[in-house]
């Protein structure tokens, strides 16, 4: 791309240009940068990054509340409920992804440990002080063995069992902490499994009382009031079950994006793959289209979720062009391998 400034270009004249140059990871990074810039330049308004998050973490949460809210009162069916705050438990995702790497609030670490503590019980899911050590982890080793972040979701492992109770149980990553720590010696399980204690506890007694109601016969349920029944079907449909869908969705999509075991260490060109099949919709939309973006934020990680989708159209042609793979579907079958699937692939 030389020293051409990419902001002045169309999509049209920048896919011509990907395609008749050699584009490498700096000319990726330099069109991501080019299209952050010209959208800053544009929109003046993304300048209140605090500001920006701070609105989306309020809107989030009265969407939320106000979903749970409709459903108590019987305004909205469960199944709309289930749907709408996963979508919004998704966002709030995005924001705790973003705080990790420091994109608001940067130097008031009270205000970031409470946007996390809040995150953390809504979502009822991993403690976003453990997720911070794992995921910039994860940007550092990305598809190697020290990957814990992925590799907790099943990242590298056959199709089986183990990637289902993984991609299904918001806490199903317990069936791999074994073999990380085999193969991994700096990770280690008991704190890993202690971090997420209050909110496993939770989880795991709200959805168990929740399927007794539905299993038990009328005569068992005399063990708790009527009450005590009707709250605990509410907070699985406003709590429990949107936080297993969100769960369930951004693990499909990321154990799908996600090379491992067989790519060079510390190179990003083989790290990702674009996801944007229609297939996916009904999954990226309760991960924030992330099957279409993630491979962006592996090559400029300190942009905030909004504008790394509002940059994806400008910069796909130049992902493609670098020889970032797309829509590689059969991924899974070759358990994340870049190549064939060897016999030894789980023991890499
Ligand atoms: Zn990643
Ligand atoms: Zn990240």
């Amino acid at each position: 791309m030389g020293d051409q400034p990419m902001s002045n270009l169309s999509q049209h004249e920048v896919l011509n240009l990907a395609r008749a140059l050699p584009v490498g990871k700096s000319e990726v990074r330099r069109a991501i940068m080019a299209e952050d810039k010209r959208l800053r330049a544009k929109y003046k308004f993304l300048a209140h990054q605090d500001l920006i998050g701070g609105a989306i973490v309020a809107a989030s949460v009265v969407f939320n509340s106000a979903l749970a809210l409709g459903y108590m009162m019987g305004i909205i069916p469960a199944v709309m409920a289930v749907v709408g705050i996963a979508i919004g438990l998704s966002i709030l995702h995005e924001i705790e992804h973003d705080l990790i790497h420091n994109l608001y609030f940067a130097g008031n670490r009270r205000l970031q440990h409470a946007v996390f503590w809040l995150i953390w019980i809504l979502k009822l899911h991993a403690n976003p002080i453990w997720r911070r050590k794992a995921h910039l982890r994860h940007h550092a080793k990305s598809g190697q063995l020290g990957d814990w972040e992925e590799r907790l979701l099943g990242l590298g492992d056959r199709l089986g069992w183990r990637r289902l109770s993984a991609i299904l149980h918001p806490f199903g990553s317990v069936v791999y902490m074994d073999e990380i720590a085999d193969t991994d010696p700096e990770f280690d399980p008991r704190r890993t499994s202690n971090s997420s204690l209050l909110t496993a506890i939770v989880f795991c007694v709200l959805s168990g009382l929740g399927i007794l109601n539905l299993v038990l016969p009328e005569s068992s349920h005399q063990m708790f009031s009527d009450d005590v029944w009707n709250i605990i079907s509410t907070l699985n449909v406003v709590w429990v079950l949107p936080g297993m869908l969100r769960h369930t969705a951004i693990t499909i999509m990321t154990t799908s994006v996600h090379y491992f075991g067989d790519i060079p260490a510390g190179d990003v060109l083989y790290e990702n793959q674009i996801v944007d099949h229609w297939l996916a919709l009904p999954v990226q939309l309760f991960c924030f289209n992330f099957g279409a973006t993630h491979v962006i934020h592996h090559f400029v990680a300190a942009q905030p979720f909004y504008l790394r989708q509002m940059v994806a159209p400008r910069v796909k042609p130049v992902l493609l062009a670098a020889g970032v793979r797309h829509n590689d579907l059969a991924i899974l079958n070759r358990a994340n391998r870049w190549n064939v699937l060897t016999e030894d692939a789980n023991a890499a």
